[in-house]
């Protein structure tokens, strides 16, 4: 127990961790190219925001919450999703009357108990953004393209857009009317979390992973074909901005998606590559959310995307995360002024943006080479105790293995212009 991980957990060594900065980097490139700011919220948050925020027949808050009671008796929640907490932060410090619409982007861990498998983890984690304040389809589409754009600048292909509306309260209660006539007689085929969400949410009985139940509701009504003309009206605009966006997709009826608090659109990005968990990315507007949670009525959508199953899909469409360059100099040293000279040298190179690092460990010469050639140090530097007297260093290209020696005064100058800096 004491040396192994929680299930569903993954530790990020050096071997991969050049991979999530470069995801994270290229996000908030994008992100910011849209005009998002960044915010960060806590990985812990009162138990109700999720309860309310998420809603009470969702998977997530019937199943998967990370809850517990704090040294205070609080009750707690790791968060299961980045939502949420963006609207708590957002009511709680009044963000709502600065200037609309607010585009936000945040990277963060999430919390689910679920059951460990490839693109499923109980420690994950998700790029997100939220828009708060425009009820334009526009912005819809908005946030579409900036996932779209997102995967073209990683080069990934493959991945399609599913699209849908699910409607607001006012259609969907005439629709929950229909979808109960509909399910009644199935009712007891169904599971128990299905049969308990039949009164209090019926729709929610579409998203369930269970396969019997999938089998059960294959003929549902659909909610498009029973949008009110409000909701139809923005459904044909999100169509039409995401051609002039020239974003290709498909309408699936059966999206429902995991929040209760999804009004008019949702989408997903599907990936044919990995398998059974195939979303890669989900999303939709929400426009009763900030109510629901104490703010003023504000309408806002968003989407969230798994890092992990990002992680599967580049892989598994063998595309290849440029990796990170090793080191600018590694300092080899010969003598024990010399390894003096050597730490003070350090600092100047660090204060002057070029990596550099040496030997802590007494190792003999050829061993110092060995390990710079590990580190991957473009340039090694030599210095001896006589080198120290003479005020000069001898410097190795470690590619083309060609010498020279330098004057210890001019070796910044003389490396910054090397590396191009
Ligand atoms: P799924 O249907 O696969 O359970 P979800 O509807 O629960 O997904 P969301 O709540 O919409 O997922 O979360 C957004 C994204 O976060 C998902 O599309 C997926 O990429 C990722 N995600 C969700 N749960 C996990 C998990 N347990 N492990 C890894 N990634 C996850
Ligand atoms: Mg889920």
């Amino acid at each position: 127990m004491l040396t192994k991980a929680p299930k569903g957990t993954k530790d990020v060594l050096a071997t991969e961790v050049y991979k999530w900065q470069y995801l994270e980097k290229v996000f908030r490139e994008v992100c910011e190219s849209f005009g998002y700011k960044e915010i960060r919220t806590p990985v812990f948050e009162h138990t109700e925001l999720f309860e309310r925020g998420v809603g009470e027949t969702t998977d997530v808050v019937q199943k998967e919450m990370y809850t517990f009671e704090d040294k205070a008796g609080r009750s707690i929640t790791l968060k299961p999703e980045g939502t949420a907490p963006v609207v708590r932060a957002l009511i709680e410090h009044k963000l709502y009357s600065g200037p609309l619409p607010l585009k936000f982007f945040y990277i963060t861990p999430c919390y689910r108990y679920e059951r460990p498998q490839a693109g499923r983890l109980r420690e994950f984690h998700q790029f997100g953004i939220e828009v708060f304040g425009s009820d334009q389809p526009a912005v819809d589409v908005e946030v579409m393209a900036l996932v779209y754009n997102f995967y073209k600048a990683l080069n990934v292909d493959g991945i399609g857009l599913n699209i849908n509306s699910i409607g607001c309260s006012k259609c969907r209660t005439e629709y929950n009317i229909k979808l109960r006539n509909f399910l009644e007689e199935k009712l007891h085929n169904l599971c128990e979390t299905c049969q308990s969400r039949y009164e209090k949410n019926p729709m929610r009985i579409l998203d369930c992973k269970n396969e019997k139940c999938q089998a059960e509701i294959l003929d549902a009504p659909i909610m498009i074909n029973h949008l009110c003309d409000e909701c139809n009206e923005h459904f044909e605009k999100v169509k039409e901005y995401l051609e002039l966006a020239d974003i290709k997709y498909n309408v699936d009826p059966k999206i429902v998606r995991g929040l209760d608090y999804y009004t008019k659109t949702a989408f997903e990005f599907i990936s044919n590559e990995i398998g059974s968990q195939s979303t890669v990315c989900g999303g939709g507007r929400y426009d009763g959310l900030v109510e629901e949670l104490g703010g003023p009525s504000t309408p806002a959508v968003g989407f969230g995307m798994g890092i992990e199953r990002l992680l599967l899909t580049l892989e598994n469409n063998g595309i290849e995360i440029p990796k990170e360059k090793g080191l600018d100099i590694f300092i080899v040293t010969i003598g024990e002024k010399a390894d003096k000279e050597a730490f003070r040298l350090l600092n100047d190179l660090r204060k002057n943006e070029i990596s550099a690092d040496k030997d802590y460990l007494g190792r003999s010469i050829k061993a110092q080479f060995k390990y710079s050639d590990k580190l991957e140090a473009q340039y090694t530097i030599v210095i001896g105790d006589d080198e120290v007297d003479k005020g000069v260093v001898s410097l190795k290209n470690m590619h083309s293995g060609e010498q020279q020696e330098v004057a210890l005064v001019n070796l910044i100058d003389e490396l910054k212009s090397r590396l191009g800096r």
